[in-house]
C-alpha cells in the first residue's frame, strides 16, 4: 500500500465514485469531497458503512480543508458532460481555477502527490490524428465549449506553475471518453443517450451524419490507468483512454444491436465545435506506466447496458420530475 489516504474531490461522481471503491478494495483511507452539482449520494451510498470512506460536502471552489495526513489528491470535480458545462458555465471555470489552486494548495501543506483529471478536449478539435500529448490543441476559446476546454487547460498551467515554483509533486492526466455504470442517463453524452433511447424504443439521436469518430474506454480500464499514474513519478501530461475509434453512428447502431432495439436512427443538428475525431495517442502511458485497455468495448458496452437495465426504474422516476 503505497499510498495509505487519498483525498478525492468529485468523489461522487460517475468517475470519482469509481476511484473511491477501487482506492478502498486497495486498503486506502478514502476521503471524498462533493457539493454534489452533477454528481449524487446514491452513486456512494453503498460505501458509507466502510470505516475509512469519510464523504465531506464541500464545494472546492470555495475552500478546501482536510485535516490530518494526506498521501494524494485526485482533483476530479468539474462539470464534465456538455449538457452539464453549457448549463454550469460560470461554476465550470470556476472549479477550474479556483478548485484548483485549492486542491493544489491542500497537496502542497499536505506534501501529497497531485493529480489532475485534464481531458482530451484540451486538444479541442483536433488538427493531428492521434493526438499525442506535445499537441497543444485546437481549441476555439471564446465558443460555448471553451468554457470547459480552457478551464482545464488553466487547471494544467496552474499545475505545472505548483510543480515549478513550489515543488509539489504533480501529474497531469488527459482522460478520452469513457463510459460504464453510473453514468446518468440524461447527462447528454452519446452513449447513455444512446442507451435510454434505444432501451426505450425511442428514435437514437445522432448529431450531424454520426461521421464524427470518438475513441472510447471503458471505467475499468481508466480507473487502472489513474492508480497506475497516480503511484508512479510521472508528471504527464499522460493520455489515458482507447485507442479503438469509430463514428458516432456506428456506436449508435452497435448499442441498437445490442439493447436488441428497434429504435430508428434520427440525425439532429450537429453542436458548434463538436470535434470531428478524437483517438489517443497511448505510447507515453503504455511505456511509462505498463498501462493500456484490457477490456473489449463490446463487453463494457454490454456491461453499462445491463446496469442501465437495472436501474430503469429509478432514471425513469428522474425523467418525471
Ligand atoms: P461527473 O459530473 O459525474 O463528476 C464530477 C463530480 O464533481 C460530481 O460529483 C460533482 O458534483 C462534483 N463537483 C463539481 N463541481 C464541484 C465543486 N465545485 N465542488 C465539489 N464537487 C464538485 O463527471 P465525471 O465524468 O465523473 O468526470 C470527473 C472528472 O473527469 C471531471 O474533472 C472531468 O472533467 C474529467 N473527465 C471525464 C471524462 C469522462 O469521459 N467521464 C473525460 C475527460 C475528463
Amino acid at each position: 500500500m503505497s499510498r495509505p489516504t487519498v483525498a478525492i474531490t468529485g468523489g461522487a461522481g460517475f468517475l470519482g465514485s469509481h476511484l473511491c471503491e477501487r482506492f478502498l478494495a486497495e486498503g486506502h483511507q478514502v476521503v471524498c469531497v462533493d457539493n454534489f452539482l452533477t454528481g449524487s449520494l446514491a452513486n456512494v451510498e453503498h460505501l458509507m458503512a466502510e470505516e475509512r470512506f469519510r464523504l465531506v460536502r464541500a464545494d472546492v471552489s470555495l475552500h478546501l480543508v482536510i485535516p490530518g495526513d494526506l498521501d494524494a489528491v485526485l482533483h476530479f470535480a468539474s462539470p464534465a458532460s456538455p449538457t452539464d458545462y453549457l448549463r454550469l458555465p460560470i461554476d465550470t471555470l470556476r472549479v477550474g481555477s479556483n478548485g484548483t489552486f485549492n486542491a493544489l494548495e491542500l497537496a502542497k501543506e499536505k506534501g501529497a502527490r497531485f493529480v489532475l483529471a485534464s481531458t482530451s478536449e484540451t486538444y479541442g478539435d483536433p488538427l493531428v490524428h492521434p493526438q499525442p500529448e506535445t499537441y497543444w490543441g485546437n481549441v476555439n476559446p471564446v465558443g460555448p465549449r471553451g468554457v470547459y476546454d480552457e478551464a482545464k487547460r488553466f487547471a494544467e498551467a496552474t499545475t505545472m506553475a505548483y510543480r515549478r515554483a513550489h515543488g509539489v509533486d504533480t501529474a497531469i492526466l488527459r482522460i478520452f471518453n469513457t463510459f460504464g455504470p453510473r453514468m446518468r442517463p440524461f447527462d447528454g453524452r452519446a452513449i447513455p443517450t444512446f442507451v435510454r433511447q434505444a432501451l426505450l424504443g425511442e428514435p437514437i439521436t445522432v448529431a450531424g451524419d454520426g461521421s464524427q469518430t470518438r475513441s472510447i474506454c471503458y471505467v475499468d480500464d481508466l480507473i487502472e490507468g489513474i492508480v497506475r499514474l497516480c503511484n508512479s513519478d510521472l508528471d504527464g501530461p499522460v493520455n489515458i483512454g482507447n485507442p479503438h475509434e469509430l463514428s458516432v453512428l456506428a456506436l449508435a447502431e452497435w448499442i441498437r444491436e445490442l439493447t436488441g432495439s428497434t429504435s430508428e436512427i434520427e440525425f439532429t443538428p450537429r453542436p458548434q465545435d463538436d470535434p470531428t475525431v478524437r483517438r489517443p495517442d497511448i505510447t507515453l502511458a503504455r511505456t511509462r506506466l505498463g498501462w493500456e485497455p484490457r477490456t473489449p468495448i463490446e463487453e463494457g458496452l454490454l456491461r453499462t447496458i445491463a446496469w442501465f437495465r437495472r436501474h430503469q426504474p429509478s432514471w425513469r422516476a428522474e425523467e418525471a420530475t
